[in-house]
């Protein structure tokens, strides 16, 4: 298995085409606005040779017959599912950001489902499966077009949308653009539908995989609060960061042996079904330990103000406490409830995921709302460390300031808050793996109302009792 050191190394082999703020990057791992976020998949790596946590971060493969990195294994047994939510809430807690490998992660496995009973569509993703398994590569799982205008279809603005161009004898070409979390951390795309398909629309069904430096693959960081303060003492979060990109194919050739599903409807809709049920959970494992994060942080301050005993502090870090395990309860929930598929592979319970997604969309919110309250409004007119460091003016802001303690753990809110690090985490928390509506769509689908409405007649006395004799 690759370390945290071989993955940095091996993203530097790849000629990856990648602009930032308007300039081609000539090395992206070493950019400051970049190599937080490597850090953060690097720290995916670290834990598979950490005696602490290898056998979470680790598992057994039957694809190479040794163990593999969690985050390229399929979930084969009934615990995985819920190991992976484990294994994401320490992850979160140790960077306090997104780590980014998950998409990939629940990607392949929505894939393995998706294949099932097509031959020649697993035969051909099994094999570059185990490919990504022996060299343990970072994946960076691509599905969400920029869609444009809401009330238009993709055969009416396909520019919104990665499609097939062209099939040739040897494989397919893809034009398109994409919102990517890590895209320039990953050592390969995969492609998936962002959403299910109707016939006349083959074209926008396609799943396949390539590398990230493939011929008319370029990559746009995007642009985020306080970024230029990364990497600097003013970061908020000294180490890690999260990565949101731009990917735009300008017609990228894809031999069939990566093509996994090209026009199937049936499969891409089963595919697009089972990552969101999957990446919802995943949510219940990730943000979880960035919120104990900021709760830490949060707590940290209250110590250094000195209000820590106070009833309504210990109150309100209590109640920071009750969402966060709230949100990780329903994500180890839906994975607890799983169920087999008949491709081998545990699926996680629809509405259990959707609920812990849903409740992510809204709590976080109310967390960041009661840890802005704790840090007090120092957080606004905090000076720099540069001005708390100036000989003149250092001893006299460093008394306003308090101690360094104080200031480092107020970034730290601050960044988690409305800074850098708030991208990652509040943004992702409203938008990745769908936005709320797609939430509650997904609820309204599968909840058995008429079940509820048949339970409710039997004991208003309308109907007879055929359930409890
Ligand atoms: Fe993983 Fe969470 Fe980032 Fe999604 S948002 S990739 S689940 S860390
Ligand atoms: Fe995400």
């Amino acid at each position: 298995m690759q370390t945290a050191d071989g993955y940095v190394a091996s993203l530097r082999a790849r000629q990856l085409r990648l602009f930032v703020d308007g300039e081609l990057c000539a090395s992206p791992v070493d950019h400051p606005k970049v190599r937080p976020a490597v850090n953060a998949v690097a720290a995916t790596y670290a834990l598979a040779h950490d005696p602490k946590h290898r056998a979470l971060a680790t598992r057994e493969s039957d694809l190479v017959g040794r163990p593999v990195n969690r985050f390229t294994a399929l979930f084969r047994a009934p615990e995985d599912l819920v190991r992976k939510l484990e294994l994401q809430r320490v992850l979160g807690r140790l960077t306090g950001t997104c780590f980014q490998r998950c998409v990939g992660l629940d990607g392949i496995n929505a894939l393995y489902v998706a294949t099932h009973e097509r031959p020649v569509a697993r035969e051909r993703f099994v094999a570059w499966l185990r490919g990504v398994q022996e060299r343990d590569e970072m994946l960076n799982g691509a599905m969400t077009d920029a869609k444009g205008d809401r009330s238009q279809r993709p055969p009416g603005q396909p520019d919104h949308y990665v499609r097939v161009v062209e099939r040739r004898a040897d494989g397919v070409v893809i034009r398109g653009a994409i919102h990517q979390t890590g895209a320039a951390n990953a050592h390969q795309i995969l492609v998936m539908p962002g959403q299910a398909l109707r016939e006349g629309e083959e074209d926008f069904a396609i799943a396949c995989a390539m590398p990230v430096d493939a011929p008319g693959v370029t990559m746009v960081l995007g642009r985020q609060p306080s970024d230029d303060r990364r990497g600097g003492p003013d970061a908020g979060n000294a180490r890690f960061g999260g990565q949101e990109c731009v990917v735009l194919f300008d017609d990228v050739f894809v031999p069939h042996e990566r093509v996994f599903l090209d026009g199937d409807l049936e499969a891409c809709s089963t595919l697009v079904s089972t990552f969101a049920g999957y990446h919802r959970a995943s949510y219940g494992g990730c943000k979880p330990g960035n919120l104990d994060v900021l709760i830490g942080a949060a707590d940290l301050v209250t110590r250094t103000n000195g209000v820590r005993k106070a009833s309504h502090v210990r109150d309100k870090l209590v109640q920071m406490a009750h969402l966060t395990e709230t949100i990780h309860g329903l994500g180890v929930g839906a994975s607890a409830k799983g169920t087999l598929h008949p491709s081998g592979v545990w699926v996680v319970d629809p509405i259990l995921a959707n609920v812990c997604k849903h409740h992510v969309t809204q709590l976080p919110y109310e967390i960041v709302r009661l840890a802005e309250d704790l840090a007090g409004g120092a957080m606004s007119t905090l000076p720099s460390i540069a001005d708390l460091d100036h000989p003149e003016l250092g001893p006299a802001l460093r008394t306003v300031a308090g101690s360094e303690e104080r200031a480092k753990a107020l970034r730290l809110v601050e960044s988690m808050a409305y800074g850098a690090g708030s991208v990652p985490f509040r943004i992702e928390c409203m938008h990745g793996a769908g936005s709320p509506q797609a939430q509650r769509v997904v609820l309204e689908r599968e909840i058995d109302w008429e079940s509820k409405v048949k339970r409710a007649r039997v004991l208003a006395g309308i109907d007879a009792d055929d359930e409890l004799a």
